[in-house]
C-alpha cells in the first residue's frame, strides 16, 4: 500500500480512502492484491498496464517505431559501504564471464556482459548510488534493474536506503541481495523486516520484491541471482530496434597515452558499427576501432552492449549521450546547434531547481510536482515533517519527499535533486563543503529552516505559486493626453493630465482614442519637472512615455492598470 501511494505519487491515506469507498480496509503497511490496487490506479486517472507488476511496478519501456527485439538487461547495483558491491560484481564476472578464449583477461571498461542459459546480463560496474544518479543528472537513464546489495550482518543502514531512494527516484526496479550470509552473525530476517519497514516487502511475505540470498565472498547465490534477474527482465519486456541508427550513453571516458581518447559506451539502442559517425555531449567522432569488455576487437554491438571506442575527438563525461549519425558535417553542425541551444538556455536554466523557479514551471505546465530532498538533524523529526509537507499535495500538485535522511546535506543528496528537479530542504542540517560547493555550480536550491511552521509555510505558499495563477485586472488611472513633445532621435512623449487615479511607474499601459484601444504596452517614463517620478496622481500633469507607441494624438486617453494574481 505504501509502495502503491507512493507509485500514484498520492499520499497514503488518499489510497487509504480510496480503497475504503470500494469496501476494502486496509491500512498503510498491508499489501492488497491486484484487483483491489488496480480500482485504486483507475480511480486516480491512470492506466494498469500488467497484471504480474514488476517490482515496484515500473513502467514497461518500449520503444517507438522500427522492428523491436528483445535485448539483455543493464544492471547496476547499489547498497551501503562494506556491504560487498564491489565483492559481487567481481563474482558475477568471474563465475559467468563469456570467456570463448580461455584466460582472456578481462579489463575495466565501466561495464561488462555476462552469460546466463545462452542469455546476457549487462552490469554497470561503478557501484553506488552516486554514480548512478550523477548519469542520470546528465539526462541518462542507462538501468533497468538495480541489485541492492545489504550485508547480512549489517542490516539496513543509511546507504542502503539512500540506494532505495535514489532508485525510487528513478523508477527503477530494485532486486534485493542479501550477501554475506556466510557469516555466522548473518540475521537475513532483520534485513527483510526493515526492508519491509522501508516498503520493500519481498515474494516470501506476498510482497513484490524478488530478494536472494548470496555470499559473494564464497560464490553462492550467484547464479539463482542472475536468474532472477532475467526473469523481472522478462517482466519489463526490455526490447530494443537494432537496426536504426545507434544511440546511447557514456559510461567511462579516458585518455590512453599511445591511442588517445577511450570512451566505453552502451549502446541503448540501433548498433554500432566501425566507420560511424557519431556526436557525443560536446564532441564529435567518427568509430576506428571498438573492443569488447575482454579487450577484443569487434565490429558491431547491438543494443545494451558495452563497447570501448576509439576515434572520439575528445573526451565526453560519464552521462553523456551519444547518437550516430550520417556524416562528420552532420555531427557538426548538430554540435553548433547544440552550442547555440545551451547558450540561449543558459539564462532560462541558470536558476532552475528555486522553490520559485520550479513554481514558475509548474505553472506553465512544465511539472506538476515537487520534489523534495529533506535532510534533518535527527531522526525523530524525518516523519513529522515528512507528513506534514505531503499533506501539502492537492489534486493537480504532488508534494513528493523523494529521499529523507538525518545528517548533513551531501553531494548525493544534490545530485539527486539535479535528476530529480528538486529542491533540498534542510531542517537543523547544513551541507558539506563538497555539496554546497556543487549546489553552487548547479544552480540547486537548498532551502534551510529550524522551525517546522516556516518550513510548512513556505512550501505552502510555493505551491501556491505553482498553481495556474488566475490574474485580474486592476486599473489604476486615466490621463488624457495634453500635448506631444520629441524625446531623442525618435522618441516621443505625451504631456498628460491625470484625470483620476494615478499613473504608476510600473504599470502596463494602454491608449484609448474615442474609446478605441490603439495600444497595449508598459509605462516606459514617467516625469515631473525633468525628473522621473515612481507616480503621478489625479489633477497633476506630467510627461509619459509609453513603450513601443510614439503615435500620440491630443486627446488620448492612457489607462493605466496592474495585473494581480488571484489566490
Ligand atoms: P563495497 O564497499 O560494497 O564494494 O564492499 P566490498 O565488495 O569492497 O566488500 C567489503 C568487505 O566485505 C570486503 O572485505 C569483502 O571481502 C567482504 N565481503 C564481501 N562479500 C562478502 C561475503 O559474502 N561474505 C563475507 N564473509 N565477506 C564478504
Amino acid at each position: 500500500m505504501r509502495q502503491l501511494a507512493e507509485l500514484l505519487g498520492v499520499g497514503s491515506v488518499e489510497v487509504i480512502k480510496q480503497l475504503m469507498r470500494n469496501g476494502i480496509l486496509a491500512n498503510i503497511n498491508q499489501a492488497v492484491d491486484f484487483d483491489a490496487a488496480s480500482s485504486v490506479v483507475v480511480s486516480f486517472g491512470y492506466e494498469v498496464q500488467k497484471p504480474q507488476a514488476a517490482p515496484r511496478a515500473s513502467p514497461v519501456r518500449k520503444e517507438e517505431g522500427g522492428e523491436l527485439e528483445p535485448r539483455p538487461p543493464v544492471i547496476t547495483i547499489m547498497g551501503h559501504v562494506d556491504h560487498g558491491k564491489t565483492s559481487l560484481l567481481d563474482a558475477i564476472r568471474q563465475t559467468n564471464v563469456i570467456a570463448t578464449e580461455v584466460g582472456a583477461i578481462t579489463q575495466h571498461i565501466g561495464a561488462y556482459q555476462v552469460e546466463v542459459d545462452g542469455r546476457k546480463i549487462t552490469f554497470l560496474d561503478t557501484p553506488g548510488h552516486e554514480a548512478f544518479t550523477a548519469m542520470r543528472a546528465r539526462g541518462a537513464q542507462a538501468t533497468d534493474i538495480t541489485v541492492l546489495v545489504v550485508a547480512a550482518d549489517d542490516g539496513v543502514m543509511p546507504q542502503t536506503v539512500e540506494a532505495i531512494n535514489h532508485a525510487r527516484a528513478a523508477g527503477v526496479p530494485i532486486v534485493v541481495a542479501i550477501n554475506k550470509i556466510d557469516k555466522p552473525d548473518a540475521n537475513p530476517e532483520v534485513v527483510k523486516q526493515r526492508l519491509a519497514d522501508l516498503g520493500l516487502v519481498i515474494e516470501e511475505w506476498s510482497g513484490d520484491v524478488v530478494c536472494v540470498s548470496i555470499s559473494a565472498k564464497k560464490r553462492q547465490g550467484i547464479s539463482e541471482l542472475l536468474e532472477n534477474l532475467l526473469l523481472v527482465a522478462d517482466i519489463l519486456e526490455l526490447k530494443a530496434d537494432p537496426n536504426c541508427p545507434a544511440e546511447g550513453v557514456v559510461v567511462e571516458a579516458g585518455l590512453d597515452k599511445t591511442r588517445g581518447s577511450l570512451v566505453t559506451f552502451l549502446v541503448q539502442k540501433g548498433t554500432l558499427g566501425i566507420g560511424d559517425a557519431l556526436v557525443v555531449g560536446n564532441v564529435w567522432g567518427k568509430v576506428k576501432a571498438m573492443f569488447d569488455d575482454l579487450g577484443r576487437h569487434i565490429k558491431k554491438a547491438g543494443p545494451a552492449t558495452p563497447v570501448e571506442v576509439l576515434g572520439v575527438n575528445g573526451i565526453p563525461q560519464a552521462g553523456d549521450t551519444f547518437m550516430v549519425v550520417s556524416d562528420e558535417h552532420r555531427a557538426r553542425s548538430i554540435l553548433e546547434e547544440r552550442a547555440a541551444k545551451a547558450q540561449r538556455e543558459t539564462s532560462a536554466f541558470s536558476e532552475p531547481l528555486s522553490l520559485s523557479a520550479l513554481s514558475a514551471q509548474i505553472s506553465s505546465g512544465r511539472v506538476k510536482e515537487l520534489n523534495i530532498i529533506l535532510k534533518t538533524d535527527v531522526q525523530g523529526s524525518i516523519e513529522p515533517l515528512k507528513d506534514s509537507l505531503e499533506r501539502l499535495s492537492t489534486e493537480e500538485l504532488k508534494v513528493k519527499v523523494i529521499h529523507s535522511g538525518s545528517g548533513s546535506i551531501i553531494e548525493s543528496d544534490v545530485l539527486l535533486a539535479l535528476a530529480s528537479k528538486g529542491v533540498i530542504v534542510g531542517f537543523n542540517a547544513r551541507p558539506q563543503p563538497g555539496a554546497r560547493r556543487l549546489a553552487e555550480v548547479e544552480g540547486i536550491s537548498i532551502r534551510y529552516y529550524d522551525v517546522i511552521y516556516e518550513l510548512v509555510e513556505d512550501v505552502e505558499k510555493a505551491l501556491k505559486g505553482m498553481l495556474e495563477p488566475t490574474y485580474t485586472e486592476v486599473v489604476e488611472g486615466h490621463a488624457e493626453v495634453r500635448a506631444i513633445f520629441s524625446a531623442g532621435k525618435k522618441g516621443k512623449v505625451a504631456g498628460i493630465y491625470i484625470k483620476e487615479g494615478k499613473i504608476s511607474r510600473e504599470a502596463s499601459a494602454r491608449i484609448l482614442r474615442q474609446g478605441e484601444i490603439v495600444c497595449e504596452s508598459r509605462i516606459g517614463s514617467l516625469k515631473r519637472f525633468k525628473g522621473d517620478v515612481k507616480e503621478v496622481v489625479a489633477g497633476f500633469e506630467c510627461g509619459v512615455g509609453i513603450e513601443g507607441f510614439i503615435d500620440f494624438q491630443v486627446g488620448d486617453i492612457i489607462e493605466s492598470y496592474r495585473r494581480e494574481e488571484v489566490t
